[in-house]
């Protein structure tokens, strides 16, 4: 393989690296995918790819010689392997910021320690079960790190049935349960020099996966103004370069709670792809590549749906119509809960 032009490595390979692969290309940007399942869709969009598991050194060495440049559509890499290629090669965003946002009590310490509010916190590690406040209940134990759509938590309504529970360890973040008004989430792309985000999105969960996103967000303009300067305050306090998410509860009182951020592109933003003069994909690509920034703009009203599981099938034999962009990730495995494909509906 021949290192003629600017080869972008991307660790990852689900449909998040998908659009990034496809971004890339739109801007001469070749890309080199590194992933550990067969069953990847970007790798049948990029330049190149490799499949292996994330900790194999020769692999990550002949990724790193044929790159120029390391990003991440994925974030729970092996701290080992963050450092490794932390010495090897330039990555944006930086590993050393993954390993914060890769784990859910650091990643709120530095929230609190930056002032940015989030939901109540204790790590079980550094409490004892009953000495915890009754008045936290109900709430959500949830692991401190590769938990996802809702994989490793537990709730718990009361304090009785939490103290009778026997943790597997003790690895685990104790969050008070926010009865909210709505879910939010900003994206945004800090380059080297500037950052540009778009407006806020509206996001549904039902058991804790993304269900639906939509723009314009039902919030006054007032509230996604101070969305969007808490997610500049927190890309500019890590120094990222990059897109990334935050996501925000919207309490009864209008007050913001920051959930959790995902260092990457996100699936609440599939719909800038078909609503937005750019796609959340591009800007990751122009922020990290250091090309020129394009600021967001919205054209379009938008809904977006994930579809989860066999209901892809379903979506398969269905016509779509005028306003409706059907997007199938092409996983070869259909599971439960895997997300499959999404729609977009324009207005
Ligand atoms: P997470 O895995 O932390 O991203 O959570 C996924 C979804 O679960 C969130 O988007 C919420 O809908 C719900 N959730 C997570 N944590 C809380 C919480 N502390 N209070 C209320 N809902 C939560």
């Amino acid at each position: 393989m021949s290192k003629k032009t600017f080869t972008l490595g991307i660790f990852g390979g689900g449909q998040l690296g998908k659009f990034l692969v496809e971004a890339a290309k739109k801007l001469n940007i070749r890309t080199f995918v590194f992933t550990d399942s067969p069953d990847s869709p970007a790798i049948y969009y990029s330049d190149d790819f490799i499949i292996s598991s994330y900790k194999d050194k020769k692999k990550l060495d002949f990724f790193i010689k044929n790159i120029d440049l390391a990003t991440f559509e994925f974030e729970n890499i092996p701290f080992k392997t963050l450092d490794y290629i932390e010495e090897k090669i330039n990555v944006s965003p930086k590993p050393s910021i993954i390993k914060i946002l890769q784990d859910r009590l650091k990643e709120k310490t530095f929230l609190k320690s930056i002032g940015i509010k989030t939901t109540e916190f204790y790590y079980l590690k550094k409490i004892n079960k009953k000495n915890l406040n009754d008045n936290i209940f109900p709430i959500l134990v949830k692991t401190i790190r590769l938990g996802y759509d809702g994989k490793g938590q537990v709730f718990f309504k009361n304090k009785k049935d939490f103290v009778k529970y026997s943790f597997k360890n003790k690895d685990y973040i104790i969050e008070k349960l926010i009865d909210f008004k709505k879910e939010i989430s900003i994206i945004i792309s800090r380059y080297k020099t500037k950052s540009v985000s778009f407006d806020a999105f509206e996001n549904l969960h039902k058991h804790q996966i993304l269900q639906k996103s939509h723009v314009p967000a039902n919030i006054s303009p007032k509230l996604n103004n101070q969305a969007k300067e808490i997610a500049k305050k927190i890309a500019d306090k890590l120094n990222y370069i990059g897109t990334m998410c935050v996501e925000f509860f919207v309490t009864r009182k209008n007050e913001l709670l920051v959930n959790e951020i995902a260092p990457r592109v996100h699936n609440s933003g599939h719909l800038t792809l078909n609503a937005h003069n750019v796609s959340q994909f591009e800007n990751h690509i122009r922020a990290v590549c250091n090309l020129k920034f394009k600021k967001p703009k919205r054209i379009h009203k938008a809904v977006m749906y994930n579809i989860l599981g066999h209901d892809i099938k379903k979506y398969r034999s269905k016509e779509t119509i005028n306003n409706e962009f059907f997007y199938d990730y092409g996983k070869k495995e259909i599971k439960d809960k895997r997300k499959m494909g999404h729609l977009t509906k324009i207005f």
